[in-house]
Parts: structure tokens; C-alpha cells; sequence
């Protein structure tokens, strides 16, 4: 996708970009300082609207909140979503402090701390747990506080998901119990002291292959119905894992959600009904999906420079707030990130400049030979696509600049 073409998704007022009903130039006084994360709700609830829309009714959404765990966004997406996915203490606090029952919070990850696992058991969260060990844990847990803990057992699947931007599942991995041995794990575990609802796979991230997620949701069910025939109780929680990918490059086509929908009502009329106990919860859990694009990073231009032939845009932020846009995310290939110069979104592009951020490292680079309407100090640099592992996964005491602000707006 073309920066043009997110530009419309936001769409533009007095020729700026529009946030949240407002010009950029006017958000960007409100927020009082640059650089700044703005996330916005109408863009969220359209995200949301159209999974409800496209996807089956059995289907339940659940946010994973490490894609973007700022608290206004988790109170927004958990009065509109099923469940919310946790990988840390910190947020399961976040989570707790919403209005999601802890019954629908569900906490995954390798190397769950055993304070951790404590804390989860006592909230009656779903432990996704990962390893023998972590059962052996979440039972002392239980044990020590006098509750029957809730877990789902994470499953590494015996297949593989090609085309995932990152690869969870196939293969050795640290995450989840190798399925073959699931059946023995709850032989030895699944009798007493704890009360297995279900199964969660998870096989990859960052997919744009609508074909590819349905055959790995296809091969998933298949793999949590045969495996249900282990378990001592009923099926009652299916995790069919997520990895909708959003476009991030001009190279990348957005995702098929219609194919994906499509092949998910057949999956939910056909082997879902036929293997799945209807009472049982099936879910879909996204992260990026849900907020990777209703997010952008705003920066400020404070130089404009030429070197031997090439312009340089020097901005007050860089790779510590977006790491990703800076092609240092695990990318195996720096692209480009989506950027306009917000302030003048409707102006034709007729500039090569290279845009870099303020750290001292030729490492933080975010837009390399782009077309831009000519840029002036002052001028607000927009990146798109930074709604999800944005701020949270970026350096951001690298040169000790200060924190940038996020609002939702
Ligand atoms: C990170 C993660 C997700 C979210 O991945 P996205 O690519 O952001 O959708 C979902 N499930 C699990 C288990 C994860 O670790």
C-alpha cells in the first residue's frame, strides 16, 4: 500500500491530515509536544466492526495486549472485544483494571515468573501454560492459594505455517507443549488440581496470505479436536491463534479478510461443528490486526540539510519510540514505512529526501529516498502504521531523549 492510500483511510481537513475530526497541526497543539503516538477510536471501531461483520458469529475476538498495551486503548478495545490476551504481570494488571472479567483474560508466554503464575491463578485468569514445568507451577499455585486453577495447554502444532511474518509454531520452539507429547502431559497432569479447558495454538504473525491462515486454522482444528479426546472434562476453550498481518510496505497487499471470513464459516459449519462442542469458546486473537493502523507517530522536522546531493530531514523523534520503522523490528529487509508530511497531506510529492531521527547511529533511518511535498523545519513528519508494537517495543532510554506522549483521541 502507497502512503496516499492511508492517508484516506484517516482522510484530510484544511489539508492536513485528520485525527480524530481534527487537522494534525491542531492535534498536534493539543498534544502540546513532539514527538507523539496518536491512536483513534473511529478508526478502532471500524477495525472492529468489519471483523464482526466478515467473521463468523461463534468466533470470539481477543486482543492481545502486547501489540499496544497504553491503558485508554485497553479500556476502549475491552468494552468491545471478548477476551484480552496477557504476557506479563503488568498486564494483567492493565487488564484487570478493565471491565473484562478475569474468567475471559487469558495469560500467555515462555517464562512465566512463578509470582507471576501466582498472581494469575488468584485473579482465576486462564494460564496458557507452555511447559511442563509452568503445570507443575500453576498446580503449586493452586495448591498454596486454594483454588482450582483455569489453564489451557499451549500447543507447539506438527505443522508449519509458511509466510508468517514471524514463525511461532512447527518445528522445535520455545512456545507451548510439542503436540505429540500433549496427550501424555495430561495423562500426568490433567487429573487433579487443575481444570483444563482447552487449547490454544498459535503458528504465526504478521500473515497477509488470507489461503495460508485458513489452512493453518483448518489443520489447527483438526489438531484441538484430536487432542480433546485426552482431556478428562469437556472442551470448552478453543484458541485458534490469529497472525492477520497489516500491510507495511508499498510491496505489501493488505490481507483478504473476506477470504479469510469465508473459509472461517466454513471451518465453523463443517469440522467446527462436527468436533467442537457447541458450548465450547472459539477464539481468534489479534493484536496487530486490531491496532497497528488506527496508530501513527508524529515528528517533528528540526533540520533540513544537504549532503553531497541528498536532502536530509532530520526529526525530533526516531527508532527509540518506533523501532520498527526503522527496518530494526527483526525485519530481514529494510522498507520503507508508510510517511507523509502531515501538515501538507494534500500536497503533491515532489521531493527525494531521506528522513532520519536525532539518535547518533546511521541505524535511524525511517525514510530512506522518499517523495515528499518539500518539507520546512516545523513540518510534522506522520509514520504510519504504528499502532501496534510501537512505543512498547522500542529503545527508548537509548540517548536518554525524552519520553514521547500517546493519546487516543
Ligand atoms: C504476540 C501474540 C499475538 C499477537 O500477534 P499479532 O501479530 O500482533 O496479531 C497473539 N497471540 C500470541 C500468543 C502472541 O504471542
Amino acid at each position: 500500500m502507497k502512503p496516499h492510500e492511508h492517508t484516506a483511510q484517516f482522510g484530510t481537513v484544511d489539508g492536513e491530515l485528520r485525527i480524530g475530526e481534527m487537522p494534525l497541526s491542531r492535534l498536534a497543539a493539543r498534544v502540546g509536544s513532539t514527538p507523539f503516538f496518536a491512536y483513534d477510536r473511529a478508526h478502532l471501531d471500524a477495525r472492529i466492526d468489519r471483523l464482526r461483520s466478515t467473521l463468523p458469529s461463534r468466533i470470539e475476538l481477543s486482543y492481545a495486549m502486547k501489540a499496544n498495551p497504553m491503558p485508554a486503548v485497553v479500556q476502549h478495545l475491552a468494552r468491545r472485544l471478548d477476551r484480552i490476551d496477557v504476557a506479563s504481570g503488568l498486564e494483567m494488571l492493565t487488564a484487570l483494571d478493565t471491565t473484562m472479567p478475569a474468567a475471559r483474560v487469558s495469560f500467555a508466554g515462555p517464562g512465566k515468573a512463578p509470582a507471576e503464575i501466582r498472581q494469575a491463578v488468584a485473579a482465576g485468569i486462564i494460564v496458557e501454560v507452555e511447559s511442563t514445568t509452568e503445570l507443575r507451577r500453576v498446580i503449586a499455585a493452586g495448591d498454596e492459594l486454594g483454588v482450582t486453577p483455569q489453564v489451557a495447554i499451549r500447543v507447539n502444532p506438527d505443522f508449519a505455517v509458511k509466510g508468517s511474518g514471524m514463525r511461532m509454531g512447527g518445528g522445535p520452539q520455545q512456545f507451548g507443549i510439542d503436540a505429540e507429547t500433549v496427550p501424555d502431559v495430561l495423562r500426568e497432569f490433567g487429573g487433579s488440581g487443575l481444570d483444563v479447558l482447552g487449547f490454544h495454538v498459535f503458528a504465526g504473525s504478521q500473515n497477509l496470505n488470507a489461503e495460508i491462515i485458513a489452512e493453518a486454522q483448518r489443520r489447527t482444528v483438526e489438531l484441538i479436536g484430536d487432542l480433546a479426546e485426552h482431556l478428562p472434562t469437556e472442551l470448552r476453550y478453543v484458541n485458534i491463534g490469529g497472525g492477520f498481518g497489516i500491510p507495511y510496505t508499498e510491496r505489501d497487499r493488505p490481507l483478504d479478510l473476506d477470504a479469510v471470513g469465508a473459509s472461517l464459516h466454513e471451518l465453523v459449519g463443517g469440522p467446527i461443528a462436527e468436533r467442537i462442542p457447541s458450548e465450547a469458546s472459539v477464539v481468534i486473537e489479534l493484536g496487530r490486526y486490531l491496532v497497528g493502523e488506527s496508530g501513527v507517530y508524529v515528528t517533528k522536522v528540526l533540520d533540513r540539510k544537504v549532503s553531497r546531493g541528498t536532502t536530509y530531514l532530520v526529526v525530533d523523534g526516531g527508532m527509540h519510540h518506533q523501532l520498527a520503522a526503522s527496518g530494526n523490528f527483526g525485519q530481514a529487509i529494510r522498507r520503507n514505512y508508510p510517511l507523509i508530511v502531515g501538515n501538507r497531506a494534500d500536497a503533491a510529492s515532489d521531493e527525494g529526501v531521506t528522513v532520519v531521527g536525532c539518535l547518533c547511529t546511521p541505524l535511524d533511518l525511517l525514510g530512506d529516498a522518499v517523495e515528499l511535498p518539500a518539507a520546512e523545519i516545523d513540518d510534522l513528519i506522520v509514520i504510519f502504521q504504528a499502532g501496534a508494537y510501537g512505543l512498547t517495543a522500542s529503545p527508548t532510554a537509548f540517548l536518554g531523549h525524552p519520553a514521547p506522549t500517546e493519546v487516543l483521541v
